[in-house]
């Protein structure tokens, strides 16, 4: 073999992963079709839930602490307050090359500019096809998002099952000169159908974006709420940086089965791994790379047959799936209809203090700093 494992995808879940595995002495590539720092489409808002997760060094980058996130529907605007930071927001360009970067100095082969584009069993390990050339593994890691080539035929092929259901998400990078806008987050339920769109503060630019969980409203009916709504936050005459269509796998609805096989497993995006009720990924997918660090580690050292990787699928169906269902059956009624809910927040301040709390995941930084809603107010 040329490798225990292969990471395929250098983004938060397959970096973190390769980090890990490294430390752990596991001989690791981490391959990435990108050169890196690369774009992606999001938000870049950390919770207590990703900040808890992350390396400390995350914390120099992060562009703005946000303590503040205002609410809108029906004309009605709502405010939420903490008198701590609440959500940190990072330039994902940025974030992710610093997690690759931290996954070399931990022993990890880098390899940017490689594009995964074929995989299949051989003997018991996995051979990959990247630029031309072959590489043997004992176990390949699909960190590769919501996109990747493990979504299809190649997934089967290494014995990885169907994939999670897909919302449609559409992001503009929208400059901001002097950071004007501040550091509030936003948030606005009625300006798509079945969704919500948002601004996000990153000093000199704002990430402005758009996603709906109903079913049929496709990319060009995105594009168009979207820049709707730039010209109703009254920013139809700034410069748009970049603007880009992007799926988030909503989970809570993979079968067990799918997520792992004899060779191969599936984390973060790929896994189908964001939070049903708002989208929030970043979270998940380091949650998934710390789940299944130890079960790789441990199939490595002890040959534990073809069901070596169903720990990690279970513990992730505990600890993430478990949540997910709540969260999926909460979205479905929050979606259909989110006016009442947020009325009935709006009259009732601990019901949106609640929420508040929930979607910031109050806590501790890395540095043991308190972070989110310590006294918050609605
Ligand atoms: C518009 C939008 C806004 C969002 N905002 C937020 C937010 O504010 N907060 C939050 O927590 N989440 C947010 N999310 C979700 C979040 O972006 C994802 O959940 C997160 O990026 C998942 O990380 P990942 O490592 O699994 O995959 P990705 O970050 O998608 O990384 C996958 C990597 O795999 C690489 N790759 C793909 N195919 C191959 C191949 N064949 N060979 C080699 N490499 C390959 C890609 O280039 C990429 O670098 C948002 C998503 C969208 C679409």
């Amino acid at each position: 073999m040329d490798w225990d494992v292969a990471v395929v995808g250098a983004g938060p879940a397959g970096s973190t992963l390769a980090r890990l595995l490294a430390s752990a002495g596991v001989r690791v590539v981490l391959l990435e079709r990108c050169p890196l720092p690369r774009y992606k489409a999001c938000g870049g808002g950390l919770t207590g839930r990703s900040l808890a997760l992350l390396p400390q060094q995350v914390l120099h980058i992060v562009r703005v602490w946000s303590r503040q996130a205002t609410v809108s529907y029906g004309g009605h605007l709502s405010v939420a307050r903490s008198p701590r930071p609440a959500v940190g927001l990072v330039l994902r360009s940025e974030m992710d090359a610093l997690l690759a970067d931290l996954a070399v100095r931990a022993g990890a082969v880098l390899m940017p500019d490689s594009a995964v584009t074929a995989a299949c069993r051989e003997g018991d390990g996995v051979r990959l096809a990247v630029g031309g050339k072959a590489l043997r593994v004992r176990y390949v890691v699909a960190a590769d998002g919501s996109t990747g080539v493990f979504q299809g035929p190649m997934g089967s092929a290494v014995g990885l099952g169907p994939c999670a259901p897909r919302i449609g998400a559409v992001e503009a990078e929208v400059a901001d000169p002097g950071g004007a806008w501040g550091t509030a987050l936003r948030g606005d339920f009625d300006v798509v159908p079945g969704g919500y769109g948002w601004v996000f503060p990153k000093g000199d630019t704002l990430s402005i974006g758009v996603a709906s969980w109903r079913s049929g409203v496709g990319g060009s009916q995105l594009r168009a709420s979207l820049s709707r709504y730039i010209d109703l936050l009254g920013m139809g005459d700034r410069e748009v940086l970049t603007l880009r269509g992007h799926p988030i796998p909503v989970g809570g609805r993979l079968k067990l089965r799918a997520l792992y096989s004899a060779c191969a497993l599936r984390v973060g995006d790929a896994a189908g791994l964001a939070d049903p009720l708002f989208g929030e990924g970043i979270a998940y997918a380091l949650e998934s790379a710390h789940l299944a660090a130890p079960v790789l580690i441990a199939a490595l050292h002890a040959d534990r047959g073809s069901e070596a990787l169903r720990p990690y699928a279970q513990a992730l169906g505990r600890q993430v799936y478990r949540t997910f269902r709540v969260a999926s059956a909460l979205s479905r009624a929050f979606y259909r209809a989110p006016g009442p809910w947020i009325g009935v927040a709006r009259v009732h301040a601990s019901v949106g203090d609640l929420a508040w709390r929930w979607a910031t995941a109050a806590g501790r930084l890395p540095g043991g700093e308190g972070f989110g809603p310590a006294e918050s107010s609605w």
